[in-house]
């Protein structure tokens, strides 16, 4: 199917062949035709699908047919996400999508100062990209009024839940018209988004795109177990290769991301860190280096990754195991986009261990172990499974450790170490 077949107007056709869109992606062209006619959506859907211009492009087309763009413009399409960088990430591609269309949008999200925000929204704009927190503050302030909003958007909605929005979205919510398209997006359909969806859509269309195992399929996935205290070497043993030439860091708390740039420095590997402890323009500086080449490792936790569109990751690095199961897919889903190839590497401790069996299920696959490497643990061995052991290893499991065994597949697994 092509953008024409989906019946948007010139402005956004042209908008989408300057951004080199040759066709529309799945959840494009599902959610496209439904919203043009104003019916409200539920898309199921991942960063990374194509989902903003799903959304953007019916509300632009909206927008731009209906109503004047001359005077005093009231918001009149309210966009929230859950993180001050998707915000900005959904902003740029609204002003992308809709740079022919005389539309004019801004974004509000806190760590910043609200004096340009508020300049912004004084001169007058049609959308509005918010995270909820600084939408209300701003609302209190009567620096903004909802109620022309006429499309909403709740992108990433289960992001929103897990960070603890839900109050904020449904005071929002009751700010905007009852009379309104609904657009909401989430990677995950659990029963409180359902529940959530359920109070704001009005007989939704539902749109879902595959899931992310088909974006796993084309990452190459590598296990290395390696001892906690060497996991740095082994990072800057990996990063000293040539082949690496972006590469996204996972680690699981602020003050070991900072730890490891740190590290990372005295090795002359140049790398910057992004996490919630950053102030806004550090986070942006990072993000745009990383972005443009200049810093060739990001380092971050996975609140501040999370939604990043950040294209050619040439590997995503698991420094920890996610402390979530369903993260390890949120994160790998960082390389590999839209079709490229991508390798995920994820460092495992033998503590860590059992982790890796729940990631196994969830994403129904087995992730190899690499067999040699310099910094392999010495306990490696009774981690691996069978058919990664190398014939020396020793059969019985040893003194003092207690296992236990996995259902299915036998496996033994390490619970407490002596
Ligand atoms: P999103 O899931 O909206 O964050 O989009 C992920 C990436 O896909 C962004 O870099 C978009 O520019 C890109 N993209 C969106 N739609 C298309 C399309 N139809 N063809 C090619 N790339 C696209």
């Amino acid at each position: 199917m092509s953008f024409e077949e989906l019946n948007l107007i010139a402005p956004l056709l042209e908008a989408a062949k300057k951004q080199g869109y040759a066709a529309p992606t799945a959840i494009q062209e599902k959610a496209i035709p439904p919203a043009l006619s104003g019916r409200d959506v539920l898309g199921c859907a991942q960063t990374g699908t194509g989902k903003t211009a799903a959304f953007a492009f019916p509300i632009l087309q909206r927008l731009h047919t209906t109503g004047s763009t001359n005077g005093k413009r009231p918001i009149r399409a309210l966009v929230l996400t859950p993180t001050r960088e998707l915000a900005a990430q959904v902003a740029e591609s609204f002003h992308a999508y809709g740079a022919n269309t005389g539309l004019r949008q801004t974004v509000v999200y806190g760590g910043v100062g609200q004096d340009p925000q508020v300049r912004a929204l004084t001169r007058g704009v049609d959308i509005l990209v918010a995270t909820p927190g600084r939408l209300l503050d701003l609302w209190q302030q009567g620096f903004i009024n909802l109620k022309s909003v006429e499309a909403l958007v709740l992108d990433e909605a289960d992001r929103m839940l897990d960070m603890g929005f839900i109050q904020d979205i449904r005071r929002i919510a009751a700010l905007v018209p009852r009379q309104r398209q609904t657009f909401f997006f989430s990677a995950t359909l659990s029963s409180d988004i359902l529940r959530l969806s359920g109070n704001l859509l009005h007989n939704p269309v539902e749109v879902s795109v595959a899931p992310p195992a088909t974006t796993i399929d084309q990452i190459e996935q590598i296990v290395y177990i390696v001892e906690k205290r060497d996991k740095l070497s082994l990072l800057t043993y990996f990063l000293e290769k040539k082949e690496i030439t972006r590469a996204l860091v996972f680690i699981k708390t602020k003050h070991g991301a900072d730890r490891v740039v740190r590290q990372l420095h005295r090795s002359s590997i140049p790398a910057k860190a992004i996490h919630s402890n950053k102030s806004q323009k550090d986070r942006e500086r990072a993000l745009d280096s990383f972005k443009k080449g200049e810093t060739r490792v990001l380092v971050a936790t996975d609140i501040a990754a999370r939604g990043l569109d950040i294209d050619d990751v040439s590997h995503v690095v698991n420094f920890d195991m996610p402390n979530e199961v369903k993260n390890y897919v949120h994160r790998i889903g960082r390389t590999g986009r839209m079709g490229a190839a991508g390798t995920a590497i994820t460092f495992c401790s033998p503590e860590e261990w059992a982790l890796l069996s729940d990631i196994e299920s969830l994403i129904r696959q087995r992730i190899t172990i690499a067999p040699e490497h310099p910094y392999r643990s010495s306990r490696a061995y009774w981690v691996e499974r069978p058919e990664e052991k190398k014939a020396n290893n020793p059969a019985a499991p040893l003194p003092g450790v207690t296992y236990k065994r996995k259902r299915g597949s036998g496996r033994l697994i390490p619970t407490r170490w002596v």
